[in-house]
């Protein structure tokens, strides 16, 4: 049987990350609130154009100047999330699917 990986916090309390898993782009309204918050630089915000390509955003920019249709909010760097869920916590449109670690068994 798999067990998931949970921290043991100072308080001697059991704390199990909840890591990002997925992030709706229909939903997504491309706010930036969500990279604003996260602690680890997993984000990144994207503007998408007419033909489906991918453009880096600056979300302190503003639109003036856009060669995109929408803006959305992308997992850039799954692997640096330490499963605050931050990002979930804030996102309007509830965009995110997060999950706990499941750690494989060890022989
Ligand atoms: S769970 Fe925390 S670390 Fe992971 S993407 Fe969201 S805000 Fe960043
Ligand atoms: S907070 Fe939600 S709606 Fe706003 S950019 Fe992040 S994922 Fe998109």
């Amino acid at each position: 049987m798999s067990d998931t990986f949970t921290v043991t916090l100072p308080s001697g309390a059991n704390w199990t990350p909840s890591f990002v898993a997925a992030l709706d782009e229909e939903k997504c309204i491309g706010c930036g609130r969500c990279f604003k918050v996260c602690p680890r630089g997993v984000l990144e915000l994207v503007g998408l154009n007419e033909d489906g390509g991918r453009v880096r955003v600056d979300p302190d920019e503003d639109d003036g100047d856009e060669e995109y249709e929408k803006k959305v909010m992308t997992i850039a760097h799954q692997e640096l999330c330490i499963g605050c869920t931050a990002c979930a916590k804030i996102c309007p449109k509830k965009c995110y699917t997060h999950a706990a670690a499941v750690l494989e068994p060890s022989d």
